[in-house]
């Protein structure tokens, strides 16, 4: 067993800092077309942890924004330096999607989502971890994991 370890990180100016106090729950990367606009790249890392487990200081601004679901999904941001730290998917209360490279050591993803929309030059190597829309949790997420959700 690892002991159990915290997890922190910021946003590009220092306003917004934040600590996870527990295990995060799943690293994913997806290559939507939407994860695309609201990074300015060509996919997004989230980390998912549970809301009880975030602590944030530091003021954010937050903002609804649509998503595949159709549910939508709340986007906070650092007041003064615009970056988006973590989101709220309405389709999943109780937890957050940290923006993994926002984190001091950055967590490598367990799975790729939207693979079909991915950008062609990028090369995934590890195809076992590839869907090409989503996948399904209780197959995919570890159960521990799953247990606590
Ligand atoms: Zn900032
Ligand atoms: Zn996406």
């Amino acid at each position: 067993m690892t002991k159990k370890k915290e997890l922190r990180g910021k946003c590009g100016c220092g306003n917004v800092k934040y600590t996870i106090k527990n295990e995060p729950l799943f690293t994913q990367a997806c290559h939507c077309k939407d994860c695309k606009i609201s990074t300015g790249s060509s996919f997004v890392i989230h980390t998912m942890v549970l809301e009880k487990d975030l602590e944030v200081k530091g003021d954010v601004a937050s903002m609804e924004l649509p998503t595949g679901s159709g549910k939508g999904v709340n986007a906070y941001f650092c007041i003064i330096c615009g970056v988006y730290v973590f989101c709220k998917y309405n389709i999943s209360p109780g937890r957050i999607a940290i923006r993994t490279q926002t984190l001091e050591d950055p967590i490598t993803p367990q799975a790729h989502i939207f693979v079909k929309d991915k950008d062609p030059w990028i090369e995934i190597n590890d195809k076992k971890i590839c869907y090409d829309k989503f996948y399904d949790r209780d197959k995919t997420w570890p159960k521990k994991s799953l247990d606590r959700i």
